[in-house]
């Protein structure tokens, strides 16, 4: 299986290879995504790679409309809102990313439950480019 270290970078190459990459316990099957080299339930250490389909349901979600600054710089502001959600994924882990595919000016036609996909973004240029997560509609 994958020898790469359980951290951030490792997440995001594998975010670039456009594949969700997330870390299972081996002693108790604890999945995590991000991964994480600690398991959040046992704290056990002994951690494999496991690669979600990328499915799953909104859970829960926020309009945000103050940005930081990095989302800015994307144009986000008062006037244009984005959210963030709490996917909660097919194989039973939760994770927390950028949702797209919704109109974040109107929060109140968006419905918890709605099956999300993800989607691999790519920002920034040359040595600033960077490869995030989210969930699309
Ligand atoms: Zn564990």
């Amino acid at each position: 299986m994958e020898e790469r270290p359980f951290n951030d970078t490792s997440y995001e190459q594998f975010l670039k290879e456009k594949r969700v990459m997330g870390s299972k316990c081996k002693n108790c099957g604890a999945l995590s995504l991000p991964p994480r080299p600690i398991c959040i339930s046992c704290f056990g250490k002994k951690m494999e790679w496991v690669e979600f389909k990328g499915t799953g349901s909104l859970a829960a979600f926020s309009s945000i409309v103050v940005a930081p600054p990095y989302m800015a710089k994307e144009g986000f502001n008062r006037n244009n809102p984005y959210l963030v959600g709490v996917v909660e994924l097919e194989e039973g882990a939760k994770t927390v990313a950028r949702i797209t595919g919704f109109d974040a000016k109107k929060p109140e036609l968006i419905k918890v439950g709605t099956p999300l996909k993800a989607e691999f973004l790519e920002k920034g240029e040359g040595p600033e480019r960077r490869y995030l997560l989210a969930f699309k509609a």
